[in-house]
C-alpha cells in the first residue's frame, strides 16, 4: 500500500490482455494496473477501441463526444474487463474499425495510417487526462511504448495544470517513424521539430517525443535500462538516453499470477504445485502427443514460445538443432512472425520426426500447455527488454536457457555451482548469444537434467522465484508519489 492518497493514474496503451495482445505489453497494460488497484491507486487503461476490444470489453457507457478527432467523431466509452480492470475505450471508427494486427496490415508492413491512428490515440488521451472529455481527470499518465508517445508532446502545452508523465519503454526496436508532414495534419506545433524535440534524422519519432517530453522514463528491467545508454545497445537513442541520467530507470515485469498459475490453470490437464509437482509429467505427456513427438519421459523436452523475429535469436537455435536432438532432446516451437523461421520450423518438424513438433500461429492456452509440459525453455534473444516467457516458464517449473542480457540476465539466475551450493539457481544463462554458447548451455541443461535430485531442486527454485507484480507495482507507486509531490 502507497503511504500517500490515492492518484489517478491514466495508462495508455495500445493493447491489453484481455481484450487484445500481440506481445508482452499486452501482459504488462492487462496486469500492473490491476496490481496497482491492489494498493489503492484509482488506475484506468485507455485503449483504442477496435473492433476486438469493443467486443470483449463489458458494460459499455458513453462519457464523451469528439466533434472531429483526425478526420472523424469519436466517442469515449467507459467498461470493465473481465478481470475488473477499469477501461476508458477511444470509439473512433475512421481510426480504429480495423481487422488483424493493430500495427502491421496483411503484408506485415507498418499501416500506411498509423500516424493518424495513434496520434489521434495520444491527442484523446491528453485531453481525457486534462478532464476535458468527461467528468474524470489524471493526476498522472502513464503512457507506453511509441503508440502513446504523444501523449507528452500534446501535453506540453498546458503548463503547469498538467498530469504528470511517466513513459515506459517496452522495446526500443519499435521507433514509431513518420514523415515530417504529419506534424501538421496532427496539429502539433512546428516548433517541437528539431533535434531537441521529436526530430529524428528529419522524421518525426513518436517514441522520442515520449522520451523528450515525460517527466520520467522507465523501462522494463535495469540490464535493458543500462544497455540503452551506450552506442551499441542504444539503437541511434543512445546519446540521447544517457542524458536523461536518474530520469531514466528500470522496473523489471512481473506476471499475472492468477492467469499463470499451475493449480489453477483450465489450459493444462492436470494442476501441479512446488508441493506437489508428480502431475507436471502428465502435462509432459499431454503436450508430447499434442505436437506428435515420441511420448518418452527420459527425453528432455525443450521449448520455444515466441514472435520468431531476429530480435529473438531463434535462427541460433535452428542452427543448434543437429545437436540438440542428436543427444536424444525433443524441441516443441509455437510462434509464428518471418516466414524463413517458421519454415525453418516446420521444416525440422519433418525431418526430425517424432523428436520435433512445430505450432505456427498464435495461441494462447497452447502456450499454457507449453509451459506446463516442458522441462526447459529457450530465450537466446540478441537483445530483450525484460521477457516474460522466462517468468511464467519458472512460475511452471520449467528451467529458462537465456541469453544473459536485458531482463534475462535480471531474472534468471544462472544454476552454476556457486548458486547451486546457497540454494539458488532457477536456470540457465549463456553469453553471448552465439552458436558455440548455445550448444554449451544445451550440454549444461543436458547434464543437469541426467541429475535428478539437482534438476528438481532447481525446478523448485524457480517454481519459488516471486514472478509477482507485487514489488514492481511498489517501485511504480513509489515512483508516481515522487513525481506528483515534484
Ligand atoms: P515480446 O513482447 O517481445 O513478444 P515477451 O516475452 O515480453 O516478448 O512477451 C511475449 C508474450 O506473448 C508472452 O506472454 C508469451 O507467452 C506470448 N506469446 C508469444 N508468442 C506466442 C504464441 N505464438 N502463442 C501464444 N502466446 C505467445
Amino acid at each position: 500500500m502507497s503511504a500517500a492518497a490515492p492518484h489517478r493514474v491514466l495508462f495508455v496503451a495500445s493493447e491489453c490482455y484481455p481484450l487484445l495482445k500481440t506481445g508482452g505489453l499486452a501482459d504488462v497494460a492487462g496486469a500492473l494496473p490491476r496490481a496497482l488497484m491492489a494498493m489503492g491507486q484509482d488506475v484506468r487503461v485507455l485503449l483504442p477501441a477496435f473492433p476486438k476490444v469493443k467486443a470483449a470489453a463489458a458494460e459499455q457507457k458513453k462519457v464523451a463526444k469528439i466533434k472531429d478527432l483526425f478526420g472523424g467523431p469519436a466517442t469515449v466509452l467507459e467498461a470493465t474487463a473481465d478481470t475488473g480492470l477499469k477501461l476508458f475505450l477511444l470509439n473512433a471508427p475512421h481510426l480504429f474499425d480495423i481487422k488483424g494486427n493493430p500495427y502491421l496490415d496483411e503484408e506485415g508492413q507498418d499501416r500506411a495510417d498509423n500516424a493518424l491512428r495513434y496520434g489521434g490515440f495520444a491527442r484523446a488521451a491528453a485531453d481525457l487526462a486534462m478532464g476535458r472529455l468527461g467528468k474524470w481527470h489524471a493526476d498522472l499518465v502513464h503512457a507506453h511504448d511509441w503508440q502513446a508517445g504523444l501523449v507528452s508532446a500534446y501535453l506540453q502545452k498546458e503548463g503547469a495544470a498538467r498530469p504528470k508523465t511517466v513513459f515506459t519503454i517496452h522495446n526500443l526496436a519499435f521507433q514509431g517513424l513518420f514523415p515530417k508532414t504529419v506534424l501538421k495534419d496532427l496539429e502539433l506545433p512546428a516548433d517541437l521539430f528539431g533535434p531537441d524535440g521529436l526530430e529524428y534524422w528529419d522524421k518525426v519519432s513518436f517514441l522520442k517525443a515520449g522520451i523528450v517530453y515525460s517527466d520520467h522514463v522507465t523501462t522494463v528491467s535495469p540490464s535493458y535500462a543500462a544497455e540503452i545508454r551506450t552506442e551499441d545497445g542504444g539503437m541511434g537513442f543512445g546519446g540521447l538516453l544517457a542524458s536523461l541520467g536518474d530520469r531514466l530507470s528500470g522496473i523489471v515485469n512481473g506476471i499475472d499470477t492468477e492467469v499463470w498459475n499451475p493449480a489453477a490453470d483450465p489450459a493444462i490437464a492436470a494442476p501441479f504445485s512446488q508441493k506437489k509437482l508428480t502431475p507436471k509429467a502428465k502435462a509432459k505427456r499431454a503436450l508430447q502427443k499434442e505436437f506428435g513427438i515420441r511420448p518418452d519421459k527420459h527425453a528432455p523436452v525443450f521449448s520455444v514460445v515466441s514472435r520468431l523475429t531476429e530480435q529473438k535469436g531463434l535462427d541460433l537455435l535452428v542452427g543448434a538443432l543437429p545437436h540438440l536432438v542428436g543427444n536424444g532432446a525433443q524441441l516443441v516451437v509455437l510462434g509464428s512472425g518471418d516466414a524463413a523461421l517458421e519454415d525453418a520450423f516446420a521444416e525440422a518438424a519433418k525431418t526430425y520426426k517424432g523428436n520435433v513438433g512445430t505450432f505456427i500461429g498464435y495461441n494462447e492456452d497452447l502456450s499454457h500447455r507449453v509451459q506446463a509440459g516442458s522441462d526447459f525453455i529457450f530465450i537466446p534473444s540478441r537483445f530483450e527488454p525484460c521477457g516474460l516467457t522466462q517468468l511464467c516458464a519458472m512460475r511452471y517449473g520449467t528451467l529458462p536457457v537465456v541469453a544473459r542480457v536485458g531482463g534475462l540476465a535480471d531474472t534468471v539466475i544462472d544454476a552454476n555451482l556457486a548458486a547451486l551450493q546457497s540454494g539458488a539457481g532457477t536456470g540457465l544463462q549463456f553469453s553471448p548469444p552465439a552458436q558455440e554458447p548455445l550448444n554449451a548451455a544445451i550440454d549444461r541443461a543436458l547434464s543437469l537434467f541426467g541429475d535428478k535430485p539437482t534438476f528438481r531442486k532447481v525446478m523448485k527454485n524457480a517454481m519459488g522465484y516471486d514472478v509477482s507484480w507485487d514489488r514492481p507495482a511498489a517501485a511504480y507507486g513509489a515512483l508516481y508519489d515522487r513525481l506528483i509531490q515534484l
